[in-house]
């Protein structure tokens, strides 16, 4: 289990590359261990050539053969034991339990995808069987089915060096699907990435996996990730990350002579709306949780709420006063790196220099050591929020800020000038929920996720999740990167018409040998 800083290329440890970069610990800007080789172009080119060789093998396994391989990725993730946990928490400067729990959040991901693949029926079959008698025109025999696209760039962020990482929901996705993957690794955490890229391997070959069809190359510039975008035979992106990076490569996918899906899942500022009789009951609690919801992991959350909607009444002075006292006691945590603590640094130094726009109203504990952030609460009008477009951007970090409405209608205006966003919060009793129906209705176009008195950092995983909304929270809305409707993101539909039987795949034979889930001339059965 001794680190390479190598690139895997299918079965091929290999290190041809100039440029070297080290992983950093963010607590104390210290090096780390272990010298990483950043993968050339003809490396990246190895792995996606593999991934394609690797399709004709692996697009055609068995629901059963990829369940056992997904399954025996998160043992062999569980079997890399402490070395893990200490490198991923040494490389993020996030605590240990944190790292056990997303642990068990990423290996529960991969078995949640096996249970789907052994029932089998998330293939969506249709069948319409023919009728040659019908009039005037006789019908066919047309039977559907989703089938994987071939193989899928993965890229991981840096705030969820496991479970939206190597192995985390893209990869996991994609491969159950059937489609082979190429990683580019995160600079941010790159012992990490090959602890995983060597479970990833291991499971492979213990579940004689065709050779390709993992991949896993460094790289800290762009060129790297790009190779993998660009490259004829990546069939589809899986990206996980900031706005500029997402946007930057959905634009260069759109310039190849063969456009392909690009589902680019980037930031979000997930507004909450605190309603009158909440507020009025719950002011002290609902201060208290959200302050630990906007500060949890130095604020590193995409799902992070950065903006908090109130009607400005009696209730609103005692709100601000709690946030303010829980803001003030905050301690500096340590942000995942360099670029993201001085991108946080200059998102908040804006907010101080718009003053006429929004006002700092309390600053958590500072700590100069490593790249510590600190808290920020600012607060601005409704009125501001709908003329100053900047104040929706997200500020990477723990971060946000209080916007008082001075009507219901001003309320809705700001709703309705937002843009999407991964979630939105509504705080509020029955009473209050009956009484805003309308700003659901607003929320429903903006968000992929509507929460009522909960927090929305937090994402289950299961079946019916979505992680996704309206750009520009992701580059395509009609999907999820959470949960197991995310497999139809690497997925298309294809159908037979007039096949014989024996050459249809099970999953539309007649009989139904597989027993799963079907849309018979448009009923469901077993
Ligand atoms: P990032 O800087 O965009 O990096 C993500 C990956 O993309 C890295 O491997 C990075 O490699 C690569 N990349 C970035 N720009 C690129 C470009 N122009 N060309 C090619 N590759 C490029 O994101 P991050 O800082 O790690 O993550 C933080 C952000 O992710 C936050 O905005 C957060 O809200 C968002 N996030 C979103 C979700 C979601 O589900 N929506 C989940 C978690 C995090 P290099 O560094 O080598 O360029």
């Amino acid at each position: 289990m001794k680190l390479t800083g190598k690139n895997y290329i299918a079965d091929t440890i290999s290190s041809e590359g100039k440029t070297t970069f080290k992983g950093i610990n963010p607590s104390d800007a210290s090096e780390l261990p272990t010298t990483f080789y950043e993968a050339t172009i003809e490396e990246v080119n190895q792995a996606a050539i593999k991934a394609h060789e690797a399709f004709a093998i692996y697009g055609k396994k068995s629901g059963k053969e990829k369940a056992l391989f997904l399954d025996t990725i998160a043992d062999e993730i569980l079997n890399l034991g402490d070395t893990l946990i200490e490198r991923c928490s040494a490389e993020t400067g996030l605590p240990v339990g944190r790292m056990i729990s997303e642990r068990a959040r990423t290996m529960g991901q991969l078995q949640l995808f096996a249970t789907v693949l052994r029932e089998g029926s998330w293939v969506d079959a249709r069948i319409d069987t023919a009728q040659p008698d019908r009039q005037p025109l006789p019908k066919q025999d047309i039977r559907y089915i989703q089938k994987p696209l071939g193989a899928v760039g993965v890229f991981g962020s840096s705030n969820f060096p496991l479970a939206f990482s190597v192995a985390g929901g893209d990869s996991a996705s994609a491969l159950a699907s059937g489609c082979p993957i190429v990683v580019k690794g995160h600079p941010s955490h790159p012992g990490t990435s090959e602890l995983v890229a060597m479970a990833i391997t291991k499971a492979a070959e213990k579940t004689n996996m065709p050779k390709g069809v993992f991949s896993m190359v460094h790289g800290a510039s762009v060129e790297v990730g790009m190779a993998i975008v660009m490259h004829p035979h990546i069939k589809a992106i899986g990206f996980t990350g900031s706005t500029r990076g997402g946007m930057a490569i959905f634009n260069a996918a759109n310039t190849r002579e063969e456009p392909i899906p690009v589902y680019s899942e980037m930031g979000s500022t997930n507004p909450v709306f605190i309603l009158p009789e909440a507020l009025k009951e719950r002011s002290e609690v609902i201060a208290k949780e959200l302050t630990n919801s906007v500060t949890l992991g130095a604020g590193q959350f995409c799902t992070n709420p950065g903006l908090v909607f109130l009607n400005k009444d009696e209730n609103v002075a005692d709100f601000q006063k709690q946030t303010i006292k829980h803001f003030e006691a905050v301690d500096a945590a340590a942000m995942l790196n360099k670029g993201i603590k001085s991108a946080f640094d200059s998102g908040v130094e804006h907010l101080i220099k718009n003053n006429e726009s929004v006002t700092l109203i309390a600053k958590g504990k500072t700590n100069p050591e490593g790249f510590k952030g600190s808290a920020h609460l600012f607060e601005t009008t409704a009125k501001s929020f709908i003329e100053n477009h900047f104040l929706e951007e997200e500020n990477f970090g723990p971060s946000t800020i209080n916007i008082i409405a001075d009507s219901k209608e001003e309320l809705l205006a700001a709703a309705k000038k937002m843009k999407g966003h991964l979630t939105a919060t509504l705080f509020g009793t029955e009473n209050d929920l009956k009484n805003n129906t309308d700003l659901i209705e607003i929320l429903e176009q903006k968000v992929g996720r509507l929460i009522v008195n909960d927090y929305p950092t937090g994402v289950e995983v299961c079946h019916s999740m979505v992680h996704g909304g309206p750009f520009p929270a992701t580059s395509n809305s009609r999907s999820t990167s959470v949960g197991t409707a995310a497999i139809y993101r690497f997925t298309r539909p294809i159908c037979y018409q007039n096949f014989p039987e024996s050459l249809l795949p099970d999953e539309l034979k007649t009989d139904n040998p597989l027993g799963i889930m079907r849309l018979v001339d448009g009923e469901y059965k077993r």
